[in-house]
């Protein structure tokens, strides 16, 4: 059964006199993606700052698995579930597909400071870490580049290990920046069906410009201006409102 993962609150954040998020509230439910579009500056990575805990709100309250999570740090919003893309898990390019998952299926759990050749041995006598790693890598349809050097692959794939990577840390929530950005169409699709065979077992959140992926993704679209919310809805609903058509798609 689907449930609310993670509910946020009349969220606002301001950067002095200006309010880049203002009054926002979000519920992420598992096996539902809910989609932010907006035009630049409308608050959509601020948004998403605010939910990993990158940023604090100025006011307002975030839950997450039932848990107050408004004032923690992005490290503990990891442990209690919530993955987010590029934040701790930069591709390490000189190193493979494989090794790049497994460092970051250790990197939720490790106690020792960074250090690549020290966490890969430690990975490779860590059952538990060995078979997060080869779950992530997949699902996000990366089984067959496991050797290959992460640096050699094309952006398309390296996209894909991004989310490999946030998967190897077992989140219950997702929130993807644009996870289609500089894609050609092929890469685009392979994209949109990674997204759609994760969906299942979380609560996603993408940040989206690509107007197929996002009727092709969305079950909940979100329209942001200028750090408000003027539509959220049923994706047919919101495409329809005249007020997101004149402010946003310009039809
Ligand atoms: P989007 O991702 O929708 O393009 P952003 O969330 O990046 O929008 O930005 C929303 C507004 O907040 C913009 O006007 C931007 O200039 C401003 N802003 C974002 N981050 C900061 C910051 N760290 N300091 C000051 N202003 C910021
Ligand atoms: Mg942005």
């Amino acid at each position: 059964m689907s449930e609310v993962l993670l509910s946020a609150r009349n969220l606002t954040k301001k950067f002095g006199g200006l309010a880049a998020v203002n009054d926002v509230s979000v519920d992420l439910w598992r096996d539902r993606i809910h989609v932010v579009i907006g035009p630049n500056g409308a608050g959509k990575s601020t948004l998403t700052n605010l939910l990993s805990g990158d940023l604090p709100p100025t006011s307002g309250t975030i839950m997450l698995g039932g848990h107050d999570i408004t004032r923690a740090s992005p490290e503990q919003i990891s442990r209690r579930g919530l993955g987010r893309s590029y934040q701790k898990t930069n591709i390490f390019l000189p190193f493979t597909v494989w090794d790049n998952v497994r460092l970051a299926a250790q990197s939720r759990t490790a106690q020792q400071p960074w250090n690549p050749l020290r966490w890969l041995q430690n990975a490779a006598q860590d059952a538990e870490v060995n078979e997060r790693a080869e779950s992530a890598l997949e699902l996000a349809g990366l089984t067959s580049r496991r050797t290959s050097i992460a640096g050699a692959a094309s952006h398309g794939e390296q996209r894909q290990l991004e989310i490999a990577m946030t998967l190897a840390t077992n989140p219950q929530v997702l929130l993807l920046d644009e996870p289609l950005a500089g894609m050609g169409v092929a890469e685009a699709e392979r994209m949109v069906e990674l997204l759609l065979r994760i969906k299942p077992q979380h609560a996603m959140m993408l940040v989206e410009h690509d107007i197929d992926a996002i009727f092709a993704l969305a079950d909940h679209l979100t329209v942001m201006v200028n750090g408000t919310v003027i539509a959220s809805g049923l994706p047919a609903d919101v495409r329809s409102d005249e007020g997101v058509q004149a402010a946003y798609l310009g039809e």
